[in-house]
């Protein structure tokens, strides 16, 4: 069973576009039990940069009224697709996919929280403060390489609010995309395991989105986890986006976050529909070849049942009511 920390192929249904790397009947084919799908309400598209280094600037913030419509016709989007929706850990199973609800960028939500619970009850089960851009509770980190991940300012009181609200109800909150001030902010205020649903080791590839051994420390000690993405840009040690990566960059990725977090504290982020990722992998069809490269540097079943699906369930269960 795999389960997986992100993916974007909602956006593709409502775009009408084809997806890329997620297939569902491949995903069930390749062992993929769901995990994360995003409703992410897009930015004007950011070129993928070429040459290195890069630095894009923050995309302009999107208006509260704007993204809780598009949210809707995302959320319409997810429902049609042939998954089931999370609750529980108890609703991930072998040969059925399931899809936990995560908004990726809090902006469809009210500043005054005032329609947090009606997405809980329609299934919002992990909330991402927020995708590079500012918005009303934090801000993300730009597109940049090489940068450290501390590029502004941290939580708005509002985004305090949002993250002790979320607490009480049980809605994990992603770490993934945040910048480094609103990492610590975050970790000073929430009582969950801290996680990062699709992010990398920022010492072997120094994106602005990779996280700091500091961080990963403190992911480590609040239980957390880490999702490894495959976003070849986050992976290689160049920065560079180029598809002929080999699949051995991911296992690079992981075995160093499990050196300095140990194996209980890391999980795959595939990016799946988001990102460029190893021409090698493909997509998600690609998934048992991965499982077999962590195999051959070493990984026994015990491993790799944490690496793919015991650590996600296991904090799942410590963060859901
Ligand atoms: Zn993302």
């Amino acid at each position: 069973m795999i389960i997986d920390g992100h993916n974007d192929l909602v956006l593709h249904r409502w775009r009408g576009e084809p997806t890329l790397h997620l297939d569902l009947d491949a995903a069930r084919a390749a062992g993929f039990s769901g995990g994360f799908f995003a409703l992410y309400v897009p930015s004007p598209s950011v070129p993928d940069p070429d040459e290195i280094p890069y630095e894009v600037p923050l995309p302009e913030p999107i208006p509260y009224e704007e993204a809780a419509r598009v949210a809707e016709e995302l959320f319409a989007a997810l429902c049609e697709l042939p998954v089931e929706l999370a609750t529980s850990v108890d609703d991930f199973r072998e040969g059925q996919v399931t899809a936990i609800v995560h908004m990726e960028g809090a902006e469809p939500l009210a500043p005054d929280l005032s329609d947090l619970e009606r997405w809980y009850e329609r299934g919002l089960r992990s909330v991402g403060l927020v995708w590079s851009r500012p918005n009303a509770f934090a801000e993300g980190v730009p597109f940049r390489f090489p940068s450290s991940p501390d590029t502004g300012a941290g939580l708005t009181d509002a985004g305090r609010e949002l993250v002790r609200a979320c607490n009480r109800l049980g809605i994990l909150v992603d770490l993934s995309h945040l910048n480094e001030a609103g990492f610590w902010d975050l970790q000073g205020i929430s009582d969950a395991p801290l996680v990062a649903t699709h992010s990398n080791a920022h010492a072997l590839c120094a994106a602005s989105r990779n996280l700091t051994d500091r961080q990963l420390d403190a992911i480590r000690d609040s239980a957390g986890v880490v999702g490894v993405n495959f976003a070849v840009g986050f992976l290689r040690q160049d920065g560079h986006n180029g598809a002929a990566t080999p699949i051995t960059e991911i296992v690079r990725h992981i075995d160093y976050l499990v050196e300095r977090m140990g194996i209980d504290h890391v999980a795959f982020g595939s990016d799946f529909d988001g990102a460029t990722i190893p021409e090698e992998l493909g997509g998600v069809a690609g998934l048992p070849k991965l499982v077999s490269a962590l195999r051959d540097a070493g990984y026994d079943d015990a491993a790799i049942a944490k690496l793919t699906h015991e650590n996600w369930l296991r904090v799942l269960a410590a963060t859901w009511r």
